[in-house]
């Protein structure tokens, strides 16, 4: 096949070359409320162009590679005292596959075990291309039952972090302590 980014061939669907200059993951700490942290390993517009394939049916590839070169590397090096649960916010899935599921799945690790579809929107709107106003009116409405567990919450993507706050929130009226969010990339940045 071709490399979606220099269109040379290759075996997988980012080249190894690609793979090794465009997608060094760096590390970004951003304050999204008093004490509470996202994290993230790319800047938006650096993986742009690999992130919107999760409208394609390569997704799932793309993402595959990029949770392996950044969540999965992050999760080895992650020590705790006790056991973490990766939660993915809005796993429901687009062309068969869910891309935040994907990237929680490469926590997988000593201390972080995946839980999937543990979040669930009751409002499944389209955020891309409107405004925080907009947003705001329109919740995600989240629903949980994980109770009593510490968590770490994963996203593709952190925007205003309107809606990683909202998931924080749910999970901590269930007494759940959110540790910290992880997303692959940050659009402020
Ligand atoms: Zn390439």
């Amino acid at each position: 096949m071709k490399c979606l980014s220099c269109e040379q061939l290759s075996f997988q669907i980012i080249c190894k070359e690609c793979q090794n200059t465009l997608l060094i993951p760096s590390f970004h700490k951003r304050e999204l409320e008093h004490d509470f942290f996202n994290y993230s390993f790319y800047s938006f517009s650096e993986i742009e162009e690999f992130i919107t394939s999760k409208y394609y049916f390569h997704g799932d590839r793309v993402f595959n590679i990029l949770a392996s070169l950044s969540f999965k590397k992050f999760a080895q090096g992650f020590e705790f005292d006790e056991l973490v649960y990766s939660i993915g916010i809005d796993e429901h899935t687009r062309h068969e596959f869910s891309q935040t599921a994907i990237l929680s799945r490469y926590l997988k690790s000593k201390n972080i075990k995946p839980l999937f579809n543990q979040l669930k929107a009751t409002n499944i709107i389209k955020y891309a291309g409107h405004d925080l106003e907009f947003r705001k009116k329109n919740r995600r409405k989240f629903k949980t039952n994980l109770t009593n567990k510490k968590i770490i919450l994963v996203d593709d993507l952190v925007t205003t972090g309107a809606t990683i706050l909202e998931a924080k929130k749910i999970l901590e009226s269930k007494n759940n302590e959110v540790l910290f969010s992880l997303t692959l990339a940050d659009a402020k940045i």
